[in-house]
């Protein structure tokens, strides 16, 4: 069947898989990256979408899509940190269930022809948490994928469990004096979603606990060497299902194709003028969103630290600024470079780049991790706190920004990580870590075992 980059494709076992993504910029990634993975294990493969923020399907012409309406169509990616992440992700578990329910009897329908793979598994986003009801309905076996960090998931039981007992409101809470069992989170490093209804989270986070315990499995983009599953026990989560960590998902493929927005390549010339190891690469993923006075403060401090930036302003990131300060773009020429969106698997495999100012999304720590590059952790929201914590004070291959950081901060921190010797410890441990995931997914390794397993575990059902 041939092969791409380093992965050979196995012949077709006659076995089909629906896969369902959440329609984020991260979750879309990592679930078309899985895509790939298991159709190169013979797999084939068929993707149920949302019409909002539906993927580029030429870019997987191997794969079938359906999509499903949402009830959100018109509305773009940018519309998203106007609308609430929660409320978001609320208005999707309601409206879609219907349409999935449809679509997904459609598809088993379809399938069932001798002629075609039978349909063994669904596999969902965990944050669809109605997925496993319709999967029981539809007398279908369903696996879970989730986009974030194991680490994280002892974050979110953590979260849900000190609510239990009444610790909320946090800000009445002195926020370094966390509970024992937290460990190594503070309680401010906890999965929290700014939002005026927290009732809403607890009962997203509800969901998701009950409708794992339904599944037949859970795939993680991680690996045992960095996240070990017995940590996950010594969290107090306990997963009661087989888990899979077969990432970093991007390491099987080169890079992605599965952008909403379009990547500007000539962030690439750019880097290939700058000296080795020397630009610090600038991005808070794709739904972050920062005021104008954070903006001035996180463009003050990048221009006193002299050192070369590559800074990605996506449309919405700047709440209430349309546009750049003029004194800001002038001050920048010759020093940085600012774009709407980079490609950044490339941009952080370039030999300039010398560490990532980063959201700490779990993609962009697992891009990070990959290519041996240090980080500047400056976590937003959710699971970013807590990957910012294991970044920081676990793993130690990268410096954590506290708080609304001030200019003098950022010039420091951005000083600490590319020109000390601290700097270059980071960047050792990092290069350590790097050479452990080229490890992992190679034959023997444990993400590639882990794909061997859960190879086995679809092809049983
Ligand atoms: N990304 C990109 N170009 C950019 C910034 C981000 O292609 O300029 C990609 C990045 O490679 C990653 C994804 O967008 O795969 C962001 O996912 P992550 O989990 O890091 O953060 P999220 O956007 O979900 O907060």
């Amino acid at each position: 069947m041939g092969d791409l980059g380093d992965v050979v494709y196995k012949p077709r076992n006659g076995h089909g898989l629906v896969l369902f993504p959440l329609p984020l910029q991260g979750h879309i990634n990592s679930m078309l990256q899985l895509a790939n993975i298991l159709y190169s294990q013979g797999f084939s493969i068929t993707v149920i979408h949302t019409e909002f923020n539906s993927p580029s399907l030429s870019k997987f012409p191997h794969f079938t899509f359906r999509s499903i309406p949402d009830g959100l169509s018109g509305e773009g990616h940018s519309s998203i940190s106007d609308m609430g992440i929660l409320t978001l992700l609320s208005a999707l578990n309601v409206n879609c269930v219907e349409p999935f329910r449809m679509c997904l009897a459609e598809t088993l329908q379809s399938n069932s022809d001798a002629s075609k793979d039978r349909i063994a598994c669904l596999i969902s986003d965990s944050v669809w948490h109605f997925s496993q009801r319709i999967a029981d309905e539809l007398n279908i076996r369903r696996m879970e994928l989730r986009t974030t960090s194991i680490s994280s998931f002892s974050g979110f039981s953590a979260l849900l469990s000190l609510h239990k007992r009444g610790y909320f409101p946090l800000q009445d809470m002195k926020l370094e004096e966390p509970p024992m069992e937290l460990w190594p989170l503070r309680l401010k490093d906890l999965p929290i979603l700014e939002t005026e209804n927290p009732e809403e989270l607890y009962r997203l986070l509800e969901s998701m606990v009950k409708e794992l315990k339904g599944c037949s499995g859970l795939i993680s983009n991680s690996f045992e060497e960095l996240e070990p599953a017995k940590l996950n026990e010594s969290g107090g989560m306990e997963v009661p299902v087989p888990v899979f960590s077969i990432g970093p998902f991007h390491k099987y493929f080169p890079a992605s194709s599965s952008s909403l927005l379009k990547q500007d390549k000539s962030s690439l010339l750019w880097l290939d003028k700058q000296a080795p190891n020397s630009v610090l690469y600038v991005s808070f993923g794709s739904l972050a969103s920062i005021d104008a006075a954070q903006f001035e403060e996180i463009a003050s401090g990048l221009l006193e630290s002299e050192q070369p930036f590559l800074w990605v302003v996506r449309p919405g990131l700047v709440h209430g600024l349309d546009l750049l300060p003029g004194r800001f773009m002038g001050a920048v020429s010759g020093r940085g470079l600012i774009v709407q969106w980079a490609p950044q698997q490339e941009v952080l495999a370039h030999p300039s780049v010398g560490g990532f100012w980063s959201h700490c999304g779990w993609n962009s720590t697992l891009e990070s991790i990959c290519e041996g590059v240090p980080m500047i952790c400056m976590p937003c929201f959710g699971d970013q706190r807590v990957n910012a914590r294991f970044i920081s004070h676990i793993w130690r291959i990268g410096l954590q920004l506290e708080g609304k950081a001030q200019r003098g901060d950022i010039r420091n921190a951005i000083r600490r990580l590319m020109m000390s010797e601290e700097g270059e410890e980071i960047r050792g441990r990092m290069r350590n870590l790097k050479a452990k995931v080229d490890y992992c997914v190679k034959p023997e390794g444990s993400s590639y075992d882990a794909l061997q397993s859960l190879t086995t575990h679809l092809l049983s059902f």
